[in-house]
């Protein structure tokens, strides 16, 4: 998923209309110091990393002039929580807090529900998870009906509150919803949402993470690529990605896994798999043989035969690799000849321009029969070493990795003696 910090999270809550307290981020205890002199009262300095309880992990001070704040960031900068290195800080004007709420979505994807589920209680700043159910108001929004002010009135009141506060609070949990779709969100949190000892409701905090599959509608959120990637993205990565973001037929995914100076030096496979089990058996089937795989692809769900097509180009285009493998270790119930045409379609295209090179296709499940046909009868007239596996090898892993080995020694001596 799209996870944002807290600081981006709070730029989209201003636009939503949901007052934030007065912030600015910086990266250098420095700037600390002088984003608390700008904002001219005690400030709250915060580590921004995704990850929560950064409160509890000592990644949130107080600070009540800007030569304390210079002193809190440099202890927060290059701290560590849950295993991430905080690089910037949120230098935010400190709220007197009068009460702590909560209010949050999430989409349940279970059959019963199957859209967002708005949530809301007057136990906040502690994990959602641990306050007792009859402390949160939740409500299953039918989102073509959508949310009216009314609605999280009902919310808010049911849960006790009383007097001015009612409207504030209301009025930024409807503002919340409205967000949460514009957004594409699977999950939109404010923990705490605070009421303030002068009356004012602020998002004091922010959790948000937005639909991979939705980041291409949001240019805003200037993500290259929509899923969990803790790399910078190659320029392999960013096409690999582009077959993903203009087709949601079935997936695609691909990372380079070495570079091309790497790769130049040898032993490296342009690696195929299908379903992420199925590519697991086949890079350790590669790590025993003592190869290694070049890129990490995997085209699952139900992939077009064009989707296919254009991920065994993108992996043949990885200059020096020395075999493709397609690593097919599972009885997939996709239509496994859609992969069959696409990967016929491009080694049609690409082996011409390397005789002899290795070739093993292990594909099995649903039309397997019609399947290796396609396989075997469009790849039999091409100079190369094709092998092509069925069902007989699914969990045979050593042996295929075997084959795959045996021709690409084969293949490095016909280079050698060329
Ligand atoms: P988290 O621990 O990662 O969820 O970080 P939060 O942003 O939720 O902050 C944790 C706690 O710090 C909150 O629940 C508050 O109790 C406290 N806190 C955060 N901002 C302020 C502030 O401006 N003033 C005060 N007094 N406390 C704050
Ligand atoms: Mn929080």
């Amino acid at each position: 998923m799209a996870k944002f910090l807290e600081f981006q999270g709070k730029e989209y809550f201003k636009q939503a209309g949901i007052p934030v307290p007065e912030g600015v981020v910086v990266n250098t205890a420095e700037d600390a110091a002088t984003a608390a002199e700008k904002i001219g009262k005690p400030v709250v300095v915060k580590a921004q990393v995704l990850a929560g309880g950064r409160g509890k992990a000592g990644g949130i001070k107080l600070a009540a002039t800007p030569d304390e704040a210079k002193a809190a960031a440099s202890e927060i900068l290059g701290m560590e929580i849950k295993g991430l290195e905080v690089k910037q800080v949120l230098v935010e004007e400190q709220l007197a807090i009068k009460q702590e709420f909560y209010a949050g979505l999430i989409i349940n994807s279970a059959q019963e529900v199957r859209g967002p589920v708005l949530m809301f209680s007057p136990e906040g700043g502690m994990d959602i998870e641990s306050v007792p159910e009859d402390k949160i108001a939740t409500l299953n929004v039918d989102v073509i009906k959508g949310l009216m002010l009314h609605d999280t009135l009902d919310m808010v009141v049911s849960m006790g509150v009383t007097g001015p506060p009612i409207r504030g609070l209301a009025d930024v949990v409807l503002k919340l919803y409205n967000m949460f779709r514009a957004k594409d969100c699977r999950a939109l949190e404010i923990n705490p949402l605070v009421l303030t000892e002068e009356g004012k409701v602020l998002a004091a905090d922010c959790r948000m993470e937005a639909d991979d599959q939705a980041v291409f509608r949001h240019p805003e959120f200037n993500i290259k690529i929509g899923r969990e990637f803790l790399k910078e993205p190659t320029e392999l990565d960013l096409i690999g990605w582009s077959f993903e973001a203009s087709d949601f037929r079935g997936t695609s995914y691909i990372a380079e896994m070495a570079s091309p100076e790497e790769v130049k030096n040898g032993g490296y496979v342009g690696y195929h798999g299908i379903g992420g089990g199925a590519a697991m058996l086949g890079m350790d089937a590669m790590n025993k043989v003592g190869l290694k795989v070049a890129d990490y692809a995997d085209t699952s769900g139900n992939p077009t035969a064009s989707k296919v097509y254009r991920t065994v180009k993108l992996i043949m285009s990885q200059p020096g690799i020395e075999a493709y493998f397609l690593s097919g270790f599972m009885m997939a119930n996709q239509e496994q000849w859609h992969h069959a045409h696409g990967i016929v379609k491009a080694l049609r295209e690409e082996l011409p321009k390397r005789p002899g090179f290795p070739v093993v296709l292990l594909l099995c499940g649903n039309k397997e029969k019609e399947s290796q046909a396609i396989l075997k009868e469009g790849l039999a007239d091409l100079d190369a070493r094709v092998e092509v596996y069925d069902r007989e090898h699914v969990y045979d892993a050593k042996f295929i990795g075997g084959r795959v080995k045996t021709l690409v020694e084969e293949y490095r001596k016909d280079q050698a003696s060329a």
